[in-house]
């Protein structure tokens, strides 16, 4: 669920991590994001108050560009630290890495530099123990590239995907996605694939 700065203040987006939680109940997994818009500060005042409700990760909890905020607050809580669907490149996952700002790697591979650089962050999470969870949202290409890195590594069980609009992501391809339960079954078409629609490519390609 999204938290951050769309709430307002702090308490309200404690107080809306409690009320999912009663919602949902204990044993399902929920995790929070901030899309980097908190303060190093808030977003340690935030994770000490959703401590108590069973948290899975907090991601982006300080802007990408604030690798010590995100140490500060990684340091202060027990609560997992996501991030990095916007970041490039094996080299900018290992400085976060090694700065020890993050225990969940989110290589977007649209973004980080595709499947061969995304295999070469999977081993950086695999040699030093932390999850790894690719970031799959842009588009159905970049959904297939994603989960067939996170089903080629010991190191994911979960990738982030959203049911929210984005033709891309949903109505590009032949093929739909199928998720039951939060669940995805496993890549079985060679390639990515992805067949791209091409009534989809006609309607959104501009006309000049
Ligand atoms: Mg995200």
């Amino acid at each position: 669920m999204r938290v951050g700065v769309m709430d307002g203040d702090v308490d309200t987006s404690i107080a809306r991590v409690e009320a999912a939680r009663g919602a949902l109940g204990p044993g399902i997994g929920l995790m929070v994001d901030a899309h980097g818009t908190f303060s190093a500060s808030e977003a340690k005042r935030f994770a000490a108050g959703v401590e108590p409700f069973d948290v899975r990760w907090f991601e982006e909890p300080v802007s990408a560009d604030d690798r010590r905020g995100a140490v500060a607050v990684r340091s202060s809580t027990s609560i997992a630290i996501a991030a990095g669907e916007s970041e490039f490149t094996r080299f900018d996952f290992r400085d976060l890495v090694e700065i020890e700002a993050v225990d969940v790697l989110q290589p977007d591979l649209a973004i980080c530099g595709g499947p061969t650089e995304g295999r070469r962050i999977a081993a950086l999470a695999e040699a030093y123990q932390l999850e790894l969870a690719p970031h799959c949202w842009g588009s159905a290409l970049s959904f297939s590239a994603g989960m067939s890195l996170a089903f080629a590594s010991p190191a994911a069980t979960v990738i982030e995907y959203s049911l929210g609009g984005n033709p891309f992501l949903h109505e590009l391809a032949e093929e739909t996605i199928e998720v039951a339960d939060g669940r995805v079954g496993a890549p079985v078409r060679a390639g990515l694939g992805v067949t791209p629609r091409q009534e989809f490519i006609a309607e959104y390609t501009r006309k000049s």
